[in-house]
């Protein structure tokens, strides 16, 4: 079979920018999708009236004059777009009246922490100093494989030496045990309250929110997600939706096609999967062609733990309230059978292209156990029942600072691991894939796992499942390299077109 012909499993968008760069260096791709959109977890939802958005928070490389912002434009998906910068990235407040806004411009935060701890100044000047210096680099577009590649990296990363020795192996909650003013430990314990978050996460993000290129862009996910489908199918892809991949036709120790649930098969001479890594390899290959180090990944690495999101669609204009509040409680709630001691509440009262005027989408989202929820599933009325229990425990919450907010309500949704496994395949119902942690955060750095497996040929594999750290950029970037990759193969220059 002619190998410029390459069937992708999976439009997320990894497999769309696989598609998109396929198409512009000449390869005739072919996209299979088993639901019927595109963006897998790049999505949005209607319920009566509202859009609950069930993706982008911030998206880096939304600034035009940053260098990650090229790939948006070659991936067509911002094009016209207005984005928002939030002026906070989040707003703590104590149960004793205290407030932290993370500003996301680096002077004004400085300044606010100086002024709540006055006692924490050299932490607080140092890890200021930092930001900026980070906020120049813009996240790492091309694959340092190979010796050249990684020597020219390294260089790119010399001046930041000093960062990465000094924030490199510490993990958000040994950063947060440095502040000795109780409140600012405390924010800075719940921020990125993951277990051995790195640091160096944290300092990029408020690095990209200082240099105004971590926005929202006004539409949201789904949109975003349909303008770099409209980005493929101009270039000449071709995409089946409701079209499940169920085995990866191998002959010959080599990928020759794929087999849809409903029977139809397909051929190609190479077949890239974009979609679940965990059911990729176990059940459309059968499992034969296991990596031992992949599998040992599998067993041993942890996940972005998976989440219950309570969406609510109010008739209040929530202007008056900051985009994402963090409460502390006097008194801990129980979502989804765990004890939660702070609640967050975001608001889109930003976009007006998501609720009727005067009316703005509220969410609220925790992190919880597939396990616990696959259980509840086998008795369909306690499942729904813990749904239900969730979302008045939030509403109950918010109504306790914002009076009359219950009233209001006109609109729940309640999506869980479960939803997230049944619409997009993702292991777990994981929202990102790998959990980043400061020991797996140099793999994102160095391009990640391994994208083909041993023993099989013509058959690669992109997306969240093999870079650590997940996320749209990322899932961008893989597609980008794995059609850089192949152009290699097949001793061609990488093009690109910008839209
Ligand atoms: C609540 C939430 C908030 C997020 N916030 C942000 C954010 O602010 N910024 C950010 O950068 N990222 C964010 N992310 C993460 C980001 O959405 C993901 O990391 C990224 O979209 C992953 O893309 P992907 O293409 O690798 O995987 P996926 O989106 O999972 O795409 C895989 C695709 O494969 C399809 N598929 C699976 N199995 C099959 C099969 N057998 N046959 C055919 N098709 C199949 C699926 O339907 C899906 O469309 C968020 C995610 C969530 C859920």
């Amino acid at each position: 079979m002619n190998k410029n012909s390459i069937i992708i499993i999976g439009g997320g968008i990894a497999g769309l920018a696989t598609g998109i760069y396929g198409q512009m260096n000449g390869y005739k791709t072919t996209i299979f999708e088993m639901h019927t959109l595109p963006g897998g977890l790049c999505t949005s939802w209607k319920r009566k009236g509202y859009t609950m958005d069930g993706c982008i928070h911030w998206l880096v490389g939304s600034n035009p004059e940053s260098g990650s912002h090229i790939m948006w434009e070659e991936l067509g998906a911002l094009k016209d777009v207005e984005i928002v910068n939030h002026e906070a990235f989040v707003t703590v407040e104590n149960t004793d009246g205290r407030v932290f806004h993370m500003n996301t411009d680096i002077d004004r935060l400085e300044k606010h922490m100086l002024e709540l701890a006055p006692v924490d100044a050299a932490v607080i000047r140092d890890f200021c100093g930092t930001i900026r210096k980070l906020g120049s680099l813009d996240m790492p577009m091309d694959e340092p494989r190979g010796l050249g590649g990684k020597i020219k990296g390294a260089f790119a990363m010399l001046p930041m030496a000093g960062v990465f020795l000094k924030y490199g192996k510490m993990n958000a909650k040994q950063f947060a045990a440095r502040f000795k003013d109780p409140f600012l430990n405390k924010v800075w314990n719940s921020m990125f309250d993951m277990p051995d978050f790195p640091m160096m996460g944290l300092l990029y993000t408020l690095g990209w929110q200082n240099k105004k290129d971590a926005g929202y862009p006004i539409g949201g996910s789904l949109p975003f997600s349909q303008s770099i489908e409209k980005r493929y199918t101009e270039l000449g892809g071709e995409i089946h939706y409701n079209a499940k991949v169920e085995r990866i036709l191998v002959e010959d120790n080599h990928a020759v096609g794929i087999r849809l649930t409903d029977g139809r098969e397909f051929r190609a001479g190479r077949v890239i999967s974009a979609a679940d890594g965990f059911a990729t390899i176990n059940y459309m290959l059968g499992g034969r062609y296991r990596d031992p180090e992949l599998e040992e990944y599998y067993r041993k690495s942890e996940i972005f733990e998976p989440l219950v999101m309570v969406s609510l669609g109010v008739k209040r204009d929530m202007a008056d309230q900051p985009q994402t509040m963090v409460r502390m409680l006097d008194k801990p709630i129980t979502i989804a059978g765990k004890e939660r001691e702070y609640i967050q509440v975001k608001h889109y009262g930003y976009d007006p292209t998501l609720a009727p005027e005067g009316k703005t989408v509220v969410m609220a989202m925790f992190d919880t156990k597939y396990d616990y929820w696959k259980k509840l599933a086998e008795d369909p009325e306690r499942y729904d029942a813990e749904k239900k229990q969730a979302a008045l425990t939030v509403i109950s919450a918010i109504d306790k600072y914002l009076p009359g907010f219950e009233k209001d309500v006109e609109v729940v949704d309640v999506a869980t691991p479960l939803t997230t496994e049944r619409y997009t395949g993702n292991w777990q119902g994981s929202f990102e894939g790998w959990r980043l942690t400061t020991q797996n955060m140099s793999k994102s750095f160095t391009g990640g796992l391994a994208h083909t497996l041993p023993g099989l040929r013509n058959f690669y594999m992109v997306g969240q499942w093999v870079e650590p750290g997940g996320g749209l950029p990322t899932a961008g970037i893989s597609g980008r390299n794995m059609i850089k990759r192949l152009c290699k193969e097949d001793g061609k220059d990488f093009a690109t077109i910008r839209n």
